[in-house]
């Protein structure tokens, strides 16, 4: 597995949120790169697309806390080499009855961190964040470092950078099939067969079809994001004044304005239905719409009921919602990443260092265990 050589020639399937990073990491590290990308970088068929995703801290999980610690340099880093705005730092609040367990773990996991926090009940959350409204059993778990990351914007720098350190970035180019010859792994396509030392396969919602002989227990889901036009006060939504937020009880979450689309954006962690990647099935439904006006008009009563935008993305999920990261078994030096499972945006841009770097013989000090595929076994 992944010798360490001075120079590697490396594929990466799957040009997405994981797959652009991937190649960010090896190409300035000086491999030769070919990323492959069905459609065109930044589209709109995956899971990355849009002007928003989460990041934060405040996991329950004090692995994901951790693995947080290590991905937040990376985004500042990506966000300076890019020379644009990619992270946009508004705080954010995890919204629970005290008691939640969500909200125990969270805060012991950030305790243990050595983060800062701060509790605010329904009344200090009023005065500070006016749009929100807490019931009298509700607290906010307040993180300053949590926000928002320009998911499309994201995507579409590290591809560009890979470019510019030498990733040859093969767009409108499906991947059929990737495979073993005489112990080297191959990528097949329409043009033919081509050999690398290694291949990084991050083929999102696709991976259960492109990897089918492996069996991986991974669910394709579609979720919605519905953008709601604000009815009064449109400063209070603005992220100077509006946290990202998490409900622990009902499992939706929202953002601030974002300043390119109207509106806000809310959206259900849990609320969707199994689909097949290559059928559609992204027309927007009405009764998603339905139930997130009914959480937005009672947490936020600034907000009209009128739907300026909504889209549907991709999760690809495991059932415990933990990555997937390992060597393919009986394909030498292919190394998968899936089953980011609706909260992985914000690890991209560390789950394709790690690839990067374990396909290239370095490690990463941190227990990848609960990522392998032997978990499933
Ligand atoms: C509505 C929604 C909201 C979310 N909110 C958050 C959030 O707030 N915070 C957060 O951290 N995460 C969030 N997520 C999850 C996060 O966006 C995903 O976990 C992450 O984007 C997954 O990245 P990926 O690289 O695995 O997949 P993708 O970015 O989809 O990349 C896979 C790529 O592989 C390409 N591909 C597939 N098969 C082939 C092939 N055979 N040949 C060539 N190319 C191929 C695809 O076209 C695609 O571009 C959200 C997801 C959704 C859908």
């Amino acid at each position: 597995m992944g010798c360490e050589t001075a120079e590697m020639k490396i594929a990466v399937v799957g040009v997405g949120g994981t797959g652009s990073a991937a190649c960010r990491h090896l190409a300035k590290a000086g491999h030769t790169v070919v990323g492959y990308e069905q459609f065109r970088v930044g589209h709109t068929r995956g899971s990355s697309h849009g002007e928003s995703r989460i990041i934060r801290y405040t996991y329950p999980d004090p692995l994901f806390t951790g693995m947080m610690g290590d991905a937040y340099p990376l985004w500042a880093g990506l966000e300076s080499e890019a020379r644009e705005e990619l992270f946009v730092r508004c705080g954010g609040v995890l919204i629970a009855p005290e008691g939640h367990a969500d909200l125990r773990d969270t805060r012991e996991s950030i305790e243990s961190a050595g983060l800062p926090f701060e509790e605010l009940t329904p009344g200090e959350t009023a005065a500070r964040f006016p749009a929100f409204r807490l019931a009298a059993d509700e607290i906010a778990l307040y993180q300053k470092d949590s926000g928002f990351l320009r998911a499309t914007r994201c995507v579409r720098a590290q591809a560009r950078i890979a470019a510019v350190h030498g990733a040859e970035i093969r767009e409108a180019t499906a991947v059929h099939e990737v495979a073993s010859r005489n112990g080297k792994p191959v990528v097949r396509t329409e043009g033919g067969e081509e050999p690398f030392d290694a291949v990084i396969v991050t083929a999102g919602a696709w991976m259960g079809k492109l990897m089918h002989g492996l069996n991986l227990p991974l669910s394709v889901e579609r979720r919605q994001v519905v953008y709601l036009r604000i009815a009064r006060s449109p400063e209070h939504f603005a992220p100077e004044q509006f946290p990202i937020w998490i409900d622990a009880r009902t499992l939706y979450y929202g953002f601030p304005s974002d300043g390119v689309i109207q509106g806000v954006k809310l959206a259900s962690h849990v609320a969707g239905y199994a689909v097949d990647p290559d059928n559609d099935g992204r027309e927007p439904a009405a009764d998603i719409i339905a139930e997130a006006l009914e959480i937005a008009t009672r947490r936020f009563p600034d907000l009209s009921d009128q739907v300026a935008f909504t889209q549907v993305c991709l999760y690809t999920s495991t059932a415990s919602e933990d990555f997937i990261m390992d060597y393919a078994p009986d394909l030498p030096n292919v190394f998968l990443i899936s089953g980011c499972s609706g909260h992985g945006f914000k690890f991209t841009v560390l789950l394709g260092k790690i690839a990067a770097d374990i396909v290239t013989g370095k490690t990463y000090p941190r227990d990848l265990s609960r990522f392998a595929l032997s978990r499933f076994v």
